[in-house]
């Protein structure tokens, strides 16, 4: 029976759940919002299948083994301007459409919950597209994939790396109609503080949110903005990294799962067919596609994804490059973040504060913020944005 003596040895996949035969694993959320399996003894037969299934006890190793990598453009810019970079997650996920397959991956609810779903239509995916910088609720998702899979479909699921091992463990067997797609993955923010954000919006803009976009490209793909849609799909909120306290919050590693710090999925070599991550040096790779509108890396990592590629070339702008090439450099694909010493204090006060109190406390729009904002917007209009960073980089380490 799955017990979980220390919380950063279980990245919250659901496998156990799934794979439980008498239902007693119930997903429940800890006082930081993040799920963790509860097991109701009275029911448990003590197969032992739960800790069979779970990837954090079975992590594959990194083992080298035969690697393609490009970087990639999808065609259709209306689906690109969608997409969180180039969109190439879209053209996987309609060939395996045209096949007569089904499709999982993150959505929102009618709340803006983040949690796994399906599509079974072309029209359904743009509820995919767009990364969530908020943890995922797998919910049942691996049981129904399998029985697509049983049944002879085509099936595509994408996730975390951490989600992509935990279904194959739960799987345990290879499925020839099996596409798997994970994503370099910084880390995930806790569905709490997604909620507090949430709350605090609501108060600020007014209910009726239509859609929140982590990465819109409103000024562009290099300087990327949260948005908020209202009821005439019109933008009524555009705050980039600088300003937008979810974005801080994220990237200040404030309130990430515990797992994510010792993070057991950060590889090269992957169990998944496809890792799919930005690209924002696309002009090292390939001046041509340097248009600041999105560009996907993508490495290929098994004999089944090199052929699903061949198969989608017409729909994409594409350069091929060396896998050593494409992952040189790519600090989250190999270490985890590294902790942020205000967090139990943050999760703390999130359990008392309204969303508006807690984020004006630890991610006040001061004078340096608005200062910081209105030169990457100048910068952005006049078209010096990728210089400045280069020089800021240069300068400051950051
Ligand atoms: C939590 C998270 C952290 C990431 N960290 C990095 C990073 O550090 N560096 C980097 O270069 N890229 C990172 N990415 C990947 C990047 O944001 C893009 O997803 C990637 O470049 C693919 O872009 P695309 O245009 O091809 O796909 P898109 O069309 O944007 O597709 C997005 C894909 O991500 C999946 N997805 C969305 N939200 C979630 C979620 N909460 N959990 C699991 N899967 C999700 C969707 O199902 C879909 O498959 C991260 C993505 C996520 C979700
Ligand atoms: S040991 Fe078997 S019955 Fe008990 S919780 Fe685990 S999977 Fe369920
Ligand atoms: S990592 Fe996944 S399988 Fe393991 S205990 Fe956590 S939820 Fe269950
Ligand atoms: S950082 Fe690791 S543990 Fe955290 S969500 Fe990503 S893959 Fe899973």
């Amino acid at each position: 029976m799955i017990t979980i003596a220390d919380k950063k040895d279980c990245c919250g996949c659901g496998a156990c759940m799934n794979i439980c035969p008498k239902g007693s694993i119930a997903m429940q959320p800890d006082h930081e919002g993040f799920l963790y399996p509860r097991v109701d003894e009275s029911t448990c037969i003590g197969c032992g299948l739960c800790e069979k299934v779970c990837p954090v006890l079975h992590v594959k190793k990194d083992e080298p083994m035969q690697q393609a990598a490009y970087i990639v453009q999808i065609k259709d810019e209306t689906v690109r301007r969608e997409s969180t970079a180039g969109g190439a997650f879209t053209a996987i996920a309609e060939h395996v459409l045209r096949q007569g397959g089904v499709v999982y991956g993150v959505a929102y609810d009618s709340e803006f919950h983040v949690g796994h779903t399906s599509a079974e239509t072309a029209g359904e995916l743009f509820r995919f597209r767009n990364s969530k910088y908020v943890q995922s609720d797998t919910k049942n998702t691996f049981r129904e994939a399998e029985a697509h899979l049983k049944a002879g479909r085509m099936v595509c699921y994408s996730g975390t790396p951490c989600q992509i091992e935990g279904l194959r463990q739960y799987l345990r067997k290879d499925y020839e109609n099996l596409i798997t797609v994970d994503v370099v993955c910084h880390a995930v923010p806790s569905p709490l503080i997604w909620e507090k954000y949430l709350e605090m919006q609501r108060e600020r803009l007014g209910d009726g949110f239509t859609n929140v976009l982590f990465r819109d490209k409103h000024y562009g793909y290099k300087y990327s903005t949260m948005t908020i849609k209202g009821q005439d799909g019109k933008n009524v909120y555009n705050y980039g990294i600088d300003t937008d306290p979810m974005l801080r919050a994220f990237f200040s590693d404030i309130c990430d799962r515990p797992s994510c710090y010792e993070c057991a999925f950060k590889k090269r070599y992957r169990v998944c067919d496809f890792t799919i991550w930005d690209c924002y040096s696309v002009g090292n790779f390939d001046k041509k596609l340097d248009d600041d509108k999105g560009t996907t890396r993508v490495l290929i990592h098994s004999e089944k994804g090199r052929d699903l590629f061949e198969q989608i070339k017409p729909q994409l702008r594409y350069t091929e490059v060396t896998p050593d090439q494409l992952t040189a450099g790519v600090r989250e694909m190999f270490h985890s973040v590294s902790g942020n010493e205000k967090r139990e204090q943050f999760f703390r006060d999130a359990n008392s504060k309204s969303g508006e109190a807690l984020f004006g406390q630890y991610f006040p729009e001061t004078m340096k913020v608005r200062l910081e904002r209105t030169v990457r917007i100048v910068c952005y209009k006049t078209g010096i944005y990728s210089a400045a960073k280069r020089v800021f980089k240069a300068i400051t380490g950051r």
